[in-house]
């Protein structure tokens, strides 16, 4: 049995416009349980208007309240106690997210776990950051400090809500500004849980908005509002660059985590079981609705055929099934237009002629006929120019592809627009550190893959994105450089004489 049948679904999910909890103003709508369709919770979305309003009571609260002005170590005290509310309430959410967006339990309480540890590190980033006394070069005493922008917004995904939104609130509100935060339409749960948490913990009222609606309706606003300072966007390429133009229109700072096509690279002297768990882990987790998904396979040659038979047989042998189980490894597809759209991709692959090893089809039997459900899925026969190589599929489909030589293999790993991640797997440390230099990507896994610490900053190159999250200097992105020079010249200044 659901662990939450009995308390759904949530009727009039209220919004949160500056700390005030009310019905939004936009359409009705229903968050639906990806695996069998049940509604989760139903609400109004917020409208242009409610957006515009989170927007300028924001900017009162920062002004109104003491956020900004407080002491480092004072804000800090209150992040930690929102991670400590998370952590208090790590079952609750990480079954709400469950039913927000279909992930399985076990990864949707390893996101709770990581939003709890990003609001600590974020509170500990900001007691610890130094501003700098920079060294003097004249009869002035120079430094440079940072101040908080004012307004932010952040606009998230549905794939990995907890952890997203929290990647974003925590160094927003650590460097003292207020936040607005957009959540996907699709999964509205998460974020607005962080905010009660926020109001709980003692973040000042008004300083935390979340504004469940449309990008296009509600992300529109607050991208375009001369209010907003900064905005820090977790999406699609293809939004990413929309809200790069709109930034550049009001010269506006932003951060877009975008899409990606990572190649995943397995040498001939790898470790052969790592090597396989570590692949079918990069693509098939999250059933492949991940930015950093490992979606084209490159494996060596004299390597080739023993790796595809270990790699298809482990992709075959995967437990698809109810979210709510422990032992399932992949839980449904986030939604039955996103499970068309990948059709899509894979009839387009077998149009190019691929040559499908596993997978390609939705699984049967008893309790997936509701949800939307797809097996794992790999195709060889392609070629790297081909669509299935190109274009984000963001689900569990792997093209595999052998490669001669390294510098071949370089050459085809960067050819791409996407450089979000990459994977090496080889026990020649020489040429792990060669590729790892070579490759074209933000992030490098060598002998692992797809994992995370907070400590470590993220981001893309190229269509990936610009700018990182994550990192101890990860709160700077939400603060504005300030210079200060301290006249200490014992006469007027010389021009003057
Ligand atoms: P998306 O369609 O770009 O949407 C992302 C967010 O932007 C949603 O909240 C969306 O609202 C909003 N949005 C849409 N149009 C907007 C507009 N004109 N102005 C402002 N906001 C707007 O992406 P998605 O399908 O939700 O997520 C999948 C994508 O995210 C993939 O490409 C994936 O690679 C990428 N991603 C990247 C990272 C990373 O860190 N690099 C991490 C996770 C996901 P709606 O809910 O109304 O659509």
């Amino acid at each position: 049995m659901d662990p939450l049948e009995t308390s759904l679904p949530l009727r009039d999910q209220p919004i949160c416009v500056a700390g005030e909890w009310r019905r939004g103003r936009g359409d009705r709508y229903a968050s639906v349980y990806p695996a069998d369709g049940s509604v989760s919770a139903e609400l109004n979305a917020a409208s242009a208007d409610d957006a515009r309003e989170a927007v300028e009571r924001a900017q009162q609260a920062f002004v109104a309240t003491d956020w900004a002005r407080r002491r480092p170590h004072e804000r800090a005290r209150v992040l930690h106690r929102v991670a400590d509310a998370i952590r208090a309430r790590r079952e609750d959410l990480a079954q709400w997210q469950r039913r927000d967006n279909g992930k399985p339990i076990n990864e949707t309480r390893a996101l709770v776990d990581s939003a709890a540890g990003t609001f600590q590190f974020f509170g500990s980033a900001c007691e610890t950051l130094e501003d700098q006394l920079t060294p003097m070069r004249g009869d002035q005493l120079t430094m440079s400090v940072h101040e908080p922008m004012g307004v932010v917004a952040a606009i998230t995904p549905w794939n990995s809500p907890i952890a997203s939104e929290a990647q974003k609130m925590a160094p927003a509100l650590a460097a003292g500004n207020a936040v607005v935060v957009k959540p996907a339409e699709i999964t509205p749960l998460m974020a607005l849980a962080l905010a009660r948490i926020c109001e709980e913990a003692g973040v000042p009222r008004g300083m935390v908005s979340v504004l469940p609606g449309k990008g296009s309706v509600v992300g529109d606003v607050l991208v375009k509002h001369p209010l907003v300072r900064r905005v820090s966007f977790t999406g699609g390429t293809v939004t990413g660059r929309a809200i790069a133009h709109a930034a550049a229109e009001k010269m506006m700072p932003v951060s877009l985590e975008l899409g990606g096509k990572s190649p995943t690279m397995v040498f001939d002297d790898c470790d052969i079981d790592h090597a396989v768990a570590g692949v079918l882990f990069g693509i098939f987790s999250s059933s492949g609705e991940s930015c950093i998904a490992g979606s084209r396979l490159f494996v060596q040659k004299g390597l080739y055929a023993r790796f595809m038979e270990r790699l298809v047989a482990g992709a075959r042998a995967l437990r698809i099934g109810d979210p709510v189980s422990e032992r399932t490894q992949m839980g449904p597809l986030v939604s039955h237009a996103h499970r068309e759209s990948i059709e899509r991709h894979v009839a387009r692959a077998l149009a190019d002629g691929g040559r499908l090893l596993a997978g390609g089809e939705r699984p049967t039997g008893a309790g997936r006929e509701r949800g939307c459900y797809y097996t794992p899925t790999i195709f060889e026969g392609l070629a790297n120019d081909s669509a299935l190589c190109r274009e984000e599929v963001f689900g569990p489909v792997l093209a595999a592809l052998p490669f001669d030589d390294e510098d071949d293999l370089i050459a085809q790993a960067n050819d791409s627009v996407y450089a979000l991640a990459a994977g090496i797997w080889t026990r020649d440390y020489r040429r792990a550190w060669r590729v790892a230099r070579a490759v074209a990507a933000g992030t490098v896994w060598i002998n692992t893959y797809k994992q995370f610490s907070i400590s470590t900053p993220f981001g893309g190159w190229r269509d990936s994105g610009i700018g990182r999250e994550k990192g101890r200097l990860g709160i700077l992105a939400y603060m504005e450089q300030k210079s200060l020079y301290w006249g200490m010249n014992a006469a007027p200044l010389p021009w003057c004489a």
